[in-house]
């Protein structure tokens, strides 16, 4: 259920990280252009776009990471990232996105030497939940929500830019295949449910996630539990303990409602949306100025 581009397609360029069991790589696509081939002749477009790729290695994790793909394919949305298809070459498997200009948030919103204000954060936070709201009326989950898998398109900090524009990424290979290490060092953005079993992957762990990616909006970027490790991590959870409250009282609010330990408590994202157009309309210090779109 999803399209399939050829090695030939792609060129790989630039290693910008590694994800989970992932090599991430810029690099372009060259797309058929359609207008061409009505015209009965045709010619090629070359898009930039992020390459990440799964080496060769258990079945298990490569069936996983089609269902990455195949999720992400039945999704389009402005706030989320695109994906273009899926390329096998040789024993590598590729998933081709789009190409998004200015990186993860955590480490933009470190870089920044002046404060992000409230409006902004108040943006962020509200088209993560407009898209995040999408999946949940689709009934999709996704899987590793975190500022890291949060992409800039526009940071907006410019008077007439009409605010940061963000897209979400998505969430490479499902937990469900992971090592129990690998979740546990997911702590704090892993549901606590999900820790004890990877069957619990619901719509309901989004939520955890979004509130736990609230709070690295509200600090910063800055990484929450940073030091801690893998045994006090499971003991965070084990002993039911909330991360620090950040200044920012509307926002640790909505936060506070999302990491409940209790699964069936947490709200819906149409509610969180709703709720975030209340504060706006409440506040009119943190109301943004109209957006304009980003094509
Ligand atoms: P994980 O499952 O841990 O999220 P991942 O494969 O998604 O694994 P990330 O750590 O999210 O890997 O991404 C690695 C790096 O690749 C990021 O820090 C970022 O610099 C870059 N990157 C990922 N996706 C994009 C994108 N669409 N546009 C630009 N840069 C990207
Ligand atoms: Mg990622």
């Amino acid at each position: 259920s999803f399209h399939r581009i050829l090695k030939e397609e792609i060129e790989q360029e630039e290693h910008l990280g590694r994800g989970t069991r992932t090599n991430i790589y810029s690099g372009t696509l060259r797309v058929k252009s359609e207008e061409d081939e009505d015209a009965g002749y045709s010619s090629f477009q070359e898009v930039k776009v992020v390459l990440k790729v799964l080496g060769s290695g258990h079945r298990d994790i490569s069936l996983a990471f089609f269902e990455t793909a195949s999720m992400m394919r039945q999704v389009s949305h402005k706030h989320i990232v695109l994906l273009y298809g899926v390329c096998v070459r040789h024993q590598e498997n590729i998933m081709v996105e789009e190409f998004v200009q200015l990186g993860p948030l955590d480490l933009f919103m470190r870089r920044q030497q002046s404060p992000l204000g409230t409006p902004w954060k108040f943006q962020v936070a509200k088209q993560l939940a407009s898209a995040l709201s999408y999946l949940e009326d689709k009934k999709l989950v996704h899987g590793f929500v975190c500022a890291k898998n949060i992409l800039l398109a526009r940071d907006g900090r410019g008077t007439n830019e009409g605010g940061p524009f963000i897209k979400l990424s998505d969430p490479g290979i499902p937990i469900t295949v992971l090592t129990r290490e690998e979740c546990v060092d997911r702590i704090p953005w892993i549901a606590p449910e999900c820790v004890k079993s990877t069957s619990s992957l619901s719509v309901a762990a989004d939520k955890w996630g979004f509130g736990t990616t609230l709070w690295e909006i509200c600090y910063d970027g800055e990484v929450p539990l940073k030091d801690k490790k893998l045994t006090e991590r499971e003991r965070f959870y084990e002993t039911e303990c909330q991360l620090a409250t950040p200044d920012c009282k509307e926002l640790a609010e909505l936060m506070t409602h999302c990491m409940n330990y209790d699964p069936k408590k947490r709200p819906f994202f149409r509610a969180i949306v709703r709720d975030i157009d209340m504060l706006e309309e409440k506040n009119p210090s943190i109301k943004p100025q109209p957006t304009p779109e980003v094509d």
